[in-house]
């Protein structure tokens, strides 16, 4: 009867120490099936088709089809308020407006991206010219070029088309 009994309650204590542990299993599998399915995989994946019905017309020329808006004709060329400009196409935060300045030249610049694995950079050999294009390193949109004649203190001029960009004030 005493044995039954102690067999009972080892049971009853491995089955207690059990649901627990089976329970934080599946926490950890649901939370790695959540990062798996974000929207960036999503937009990495999106056919041109989908980028033609999320994106306006004039934002589909720039960021999908490496088009340029015409200078100074951008919202964001003359635009000095505080906070982070984020890609347009999939909302990645790109530029903070404390790097930005006025280059003159009819875009909206900035010396430095906030973070340099966010921003991709490929050779473009287009029009004559041998230049840097830099892309949403998030979902591959067209942001603008990047060239070696910015303030300091990187030297760097980073190019950027405003529609290829939203803002988000600080
Ligand atoms: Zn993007």
């Amino acid at each position: 009867m005493t044995k039954s009994l102690f067999f009972l309650a080892i049971l009853f204590t491995v089955a207690c120490q059990a649901q627990p542990s089976k329970s934080s299993r599946n926490n950890n599998n649901n939370a790695k099936t959540t990062t798996m399915v974000t929207d960036t995989s999503d937009l990495s994946k999106m056919s041109d088709e989908g980028w033609k019905k999320k994106l306006s017309p004039e934002e589909y020329r720039v960021l999908r089809a490496h088009g340029t808006e015409r200078p100074y004709t951008g919202e964001y060329d003359q635009h000095w308020e505080a906070g982070t400009y984020v890609c347009k196409g999939c909302g990645t935060a790109l530029f903070t407006s404390d790097t930005k300045f006025d280059a003159g030249c009819g875009w909206p610049s900035f010396y430095e991206g906030m973070d340099k694995s966010k921003i991709k950079e490929v050779v473009d050999r287009s029009f004559g010219m041998t230049r840097t294009e830099v892309r949403c390193a998030t979902c591959d949109g067209h942001l603008g070029h990047v060239f070696d004649d910015g303030p300091n203190p990187t030297g760097l001029r980073y190019c950027i088309n405003s529609v290829s960009l939203g803002f988000e004030k600080k």
